[in-house]
């Protein structure tokens, strides 16, 4: 059974410059088995409730500004899953969890980003979920939860953020050498609760992680590993698959739960 997968996304000049990110991006499609279709929860599609999008040909949307022309021209028209999109808000129904279905949103550069470089030729369906960042943690493993019954089906459940994001702090000279120190406090706290399944700290990790509040000011690019750990299923294995620094304050970092 696949996995589900929480990754990283990064900026979107992953795609046209060299970084280790890149690297562990453009292996991933190999690492799997070929899903059926890929459900994106990305830390750029915040709503008040669940909304699953559903076109038949996904748009690229360039959700960014400032950025080389060349990366306009970047596209990633994978087709749709509108079946699927009804049966997820099908699921999120059931349990109690109300769901949109956008009929007109394509994929934002969280989703496409590392689509692109896992699975280049944009031949498997995807959809998009998006995030509800101020109902935070607990909210977003039950979201998750709710949606286990995909890995059975061969649905590979990505959530796409970031492990810190303090955008603030960015030294965009940094070799990938390089490592605040309190980034550094706070990653290996998550990974050991991670590693140890401590759902309940990982739940409160604003109040017990160092420096949480510090690497992600705001909670959107942290909320879809919740998702992702909750879609894996009850007792699902953790698993690192990549680690790596850019800008001295992003963590890279990639995990998989189950599989
Ligand atoms: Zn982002």
């Amino acid at each position: 059974m696949l996995p589900t997968i929480f990754l990283s996304h990064g900026s979107p000049m992953l795609t046209l410059t060299d970084n280790p990110v890149r690297h562990f991006l453009a292996g991933l499609g190999g690492l799997l088995e070929r899903p059926k279709a890929i459900l994106v929860v990305s830390a750029h599609w915040e709503t008040a409730r669940p909304t699953v999008n559903a076109m038949a040909v996904n748009e690229t949307i360039y959700d960014f500004y400032g950025f080389p022309p060349a990366l306009y021209q970047l596209t990633y028209p994978a087709p749709g899953a509108p079946d699927l999109a009804r049966r997820v808000a099908e699921m999120l129904g059931g349990e109690g969890m109300a769901c949109n279905i956008d009929p007109a949103r394509g994929l934002d550069h969280g989703a496409w980003v590392p689509l692109l470089l896992a699975w280049p030729e944009h031949d498997i369906p995807v959809l998009q979920l998006s995030v509800q960042s101020h109902l935070g943690p607990a909210y977003h493993l039950l979201l998750g939860q709710a949606l286990a019954g995909l890995r059975a089906d061969g649905v590979l459940v990505i959530g796409s953020g970031s492990f810190t994001h303090d955008l603030n702090r960015l030294r965009r000279d940094a070799p990938s050498t390089e490592e605040a120190s309190d980034v550094t406090e706070f990653s290996a706290w998550m990974h050991a609760a991670l590693i140890e399944r401590r759902t309940g700290d990982l739940i409160n990790y604003r109040r017990l992680a160092p420096y949480a509040a510090m690497e992600h000011p705001t909670e959107e690019h942290l909320l879809p590993i919740y998702v992702a750990l909750g879609a894996a299923g009850e007792g699902a294995s953790v698993r690192r698959l990549h680690s790596s620094t850019n800008y001295a304050v992003l963590r890279m970092d990639a995990y998989a739960f189950g599989g």
